[in-house]
């Protein structure tokens, strides 16, 4: 059966708007969400527009901040520590990826971790690990939520993470393996010999790759859930814009087996988004 993620995210922000009611009552002024944006990569630019869109339907403050591609490393230290002052801003981002000659990984760490929404300092990464997590990474968080919502029963269940990035695949692990969740956790990546061996056995797979077909029904045992976060693009000549978006998942084979499935689009995507705004808000409660 498939898992509607668009429909899960709509009960998260209804939630969440009322929510946004009481804070701006509190603090006088609505929740704020500051990205920063460095170069114009339309990929990006697509992403971040989504976010600020959705930040203005629901009451949010959404402020766009774009940094020339050639900007330097210190001038975006230095914006993102007038952010950090900022008593009016609750959320700051660092849109990734950054050009190149910029250190990511440093610059991320200049960004109080108070208000890290994407949950990507240390700091937030530390105590996501340790059981005491304050900011979630928006994607892991729309995953847990979906098992939540649809009452996926993690306890004792193996489950096999897909892909090992800072967004999804360690925090997924970080979450499933802790004392809440009680899963035995399997992490796979592009090194994994026999992905097949570890994946048919699994009770919940989730797919964070960014490769189409990674997973084929052939690899799941009947009735697993699928968790499928992989987003690619497919040559498409029906479509409007000359391509599809698929996930990693071979949807067609899957749904055959699985018990549950979320699909691409429509699945894990608009969870993600409703997850960012729930940080934004409890950024906005910590002020
Ligand atoms: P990423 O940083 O792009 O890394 C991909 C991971 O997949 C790496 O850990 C890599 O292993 C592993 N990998 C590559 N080929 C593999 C293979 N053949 N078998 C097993 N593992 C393999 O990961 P990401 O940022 O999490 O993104 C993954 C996908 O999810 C992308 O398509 C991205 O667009 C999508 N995504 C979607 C959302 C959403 O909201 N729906 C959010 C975030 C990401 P190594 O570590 O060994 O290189």
């Amino acid at each position: 059966m498939l898992i509607d993620g668009k429909e899960i995210s709509k009960l998260v922000l209804n939630d969440l708007i009322n929510e946004i009611k009481i804070i701006t009552n509190k603090i006088k002024r609505p929740p704020s969400l500051n990205i920063i944006l460095v170069g114009d990569n339309p990929a990006s630019l697509t992403y971040v527009q989504n976010k600020l869109k959705k930040c203005s339907e629901i009451g949010i403050n959404g402020n766009l901040i774009k940094q020339s591609k050639d900007v330097k490393d210190q001038d975006i230290s230095i914006l993102i520590d007038r952010l950090n002052k900022d008593k009016n801003v609750d959320g700051i981002i660092l849109q990734l990826p950054i050009p190149s000659h910029l250190n990511d990984r440093k610059l991320i760490e200049t960004i109080s971790p108070l208000k890290d929404v994407d949950g990507l300092t240390s700091t937030n990464i530390g105590l996501l690990s340790t059981g005491n997590p304050r900011f979630i990474p928006a994607t892991a968080y729309g995953i847990m939520e979906i098992l939540r919502k649809e009452k996926i029963v993690t306890q004792g269940k193996r489950i096999v993470v897909i892909g090992r990035s800072d967004i999804v695949g360690k925090p997924m692990v970080a979450l499933l393996s802790g004392k809440d969740e009680n899963a035995t956790v399997t992490l796979c990546h592009s090194k994994t010999k026999n992905l097949r061996d570890h994946t048919i056995d699994a009770d919940i797979i989730i797919v964070a790759v960014g490769k189409v077909n990674v997973l084929t029904g052939s690899m799941i045992k009947d009735g697993a859930v699928v968790i499928d976060v992989g987003i690619n693009r497919v040559k498409n000549e029906n479509a409007a814009k000359g391509y599809s978006i698929v996930g990693d998942a071979d949807l067609g084979s899957i749904k055959e087996k699985a018990s549950l499935y979320t699909p691409v689009p429509g699945g894990v995507g608009p969870m993600t988004i409703a997850m960012l705004m729930k940080n934004v808000c409890e950024a906005a409660k910590l002020n």
